[in-house]
C-alpha cells in the first residue's frame, strides 16, 4: 500500500501514506503549501512520498522533530532535491548520528536514515513573503516544533495534538512540558490544525484546548486517587481501563502507564 489520501485545503495539500492502514498512528500526512513542504514521511513510504514531490518544486524542507514518521525521507529528499532540510536544534545532532528505533516502530515505519540538516532560518516565510513561526513546544519530544502562520490561521503542530483524549504516552515523553507547550501554542491566534496523523482539524484552536482541559482533569483525577493510596495500576484501571495490545506488543514504550505515571507527576 502506499498513497492512501489526499487533501486540499486551499493552498495547502497533503498525501496520507502508510505501510499499514490501522489508524491514524500507523498512517503519515506530508503536507505542502507551494514550494515548502512540512515533513518527509516515513522512510518505507519513499516512492509514494517521492512522486508527491515530484508534482511541484520544492525550495524549502521543514522538519517538527526527528522522529523517523516526520523525518524518515529527509536523508533521501535531501539528496533527490540537493537541498539541505531545516531542523529544529534540539533535534540535529541526533539526526545526523541516526538513531535505532524499537521493533514495532521499526515494523510499521521502517529503518532511518542519518541526515545532516541546517538549523531554521531566522526568518522562515512562504514564497509569497507571509512569515512561518517556529515555536517550540517540548514534551512529546524535546525537539518537537510546530510551524504558525499566522496570516493564514494555520498551525502545523507536528505531534502535539494527535488526539482530543490521548491515551497513550510513550517512555520518553514528558507530560508537564506538554502541557506547557500546548498552553503556548493556545496564546496564538489560529483556526485550522494541521496534524500528520489525525488529518487537517478545522476549528484547531478549540481542539488543543479541549486537549489542554482534557489532560488537566486526568492530572487531577489520577492525583486524588493516588492521594486515596491507590497504587498506579488500579489508577490506570479506574482512568484509562486495562492496557491493550499497543502497550503489550511495544513493551509498554507506548502505553497507559506511561500516562498515568506522568499524571501524577505534573504540577497542579
Ligand atoms: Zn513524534
Amino acid at each position: 500500500m502506499a498513497e492512501r489520501e489526499r487533501f486540499h485545503i486551499g493552498p495547502i495539500e497533503g498525501v496520507r501514506v502508510g505501510r499499514f492502514g490501522f489508524g491514524i498512528n500507523t498512517t503519515f500526512i506530508v503536507y505542502r503549501i507551494d514550494d515548502t513542504l512540512i515533513d518527509t514521511g516515513p522512510p518505507n513510504q519513499w516512492s509514494p512520498v517521492k512522486r508527491f514531490v515530484d508534482e511541484r518544486p520544492v525550495r524549502q524542507l521543514l522538519l517538527t522533530h526527528h522522529h523517523e514518521d516526520h523525518s524518515g525521507n529527509a536523508a533521501r529528499l535531501s539528496q533527490h532535491l540537493k537541498l539541505t532540510p531545516m531542523a529544529p536544534e534540539p533535534g540535529r545532532a541526533k539526526l545526523a548520528r541516526g538513531f535505532r528505533t524499537p521493533p514495532l516502530q521499526r515494523l510499521i515505519w521502517g529503518r532511518p536514515e542519518p541526515v545532516e540538516t541546517a538549523p531554521l532560518a531566522a526568518q522562515l516565510a512562504l514564497s509569497d513573503g507571509s512569515p512561518i513561526n517556529p515555536i517550540a513546544t517540548p514534551g512529546h519530544a524535546k525537539d518537537l516544533t510546530c510551524y504558525h502562520l499566522p496570516k493564514q490561521g494555520w498551525l502545523f503542530s507536528g505531534d502535539l495534538y494527535l488526539s482530543r483524549k490521548l491515551r497513550y504516552l510513550r517512555s520518553d515523553e514528558n507530560l508537564t512540558q506538554l502541557m506547557d507547550s500546548l498552553r503556548r501554542v493556545l496564546a496564538l491566534e489560529f483556526d485550522t490544525l494541521l496534524c500528520p496523523h489525525r488529518g487537517p482539524v478545522a476549528g484547531g484552536h478549540e481542539a488543543l484546548s479541549a486537549k489542554l482541559r482534557y489532560l488537566e482533569q486526568l492530572c487531577e483525577r489520577a492525583q486524588a486517587l493516588a492521594s486515596q493510596g491507590k497504587s498506579d495500576t488500579a489508577i490506570l484501571h479506574a482512568l484509562l481501563g486495562p492496557e491493550d495490545w499497543l502497550g503489550h506488543l511495544s513493551r509498554y514504550n507506548l502505553s497507559k502507564i506511561n500516562l498515568v505515571r506522568q499524571a501524577l507527576k505534573v504540577p497542579l
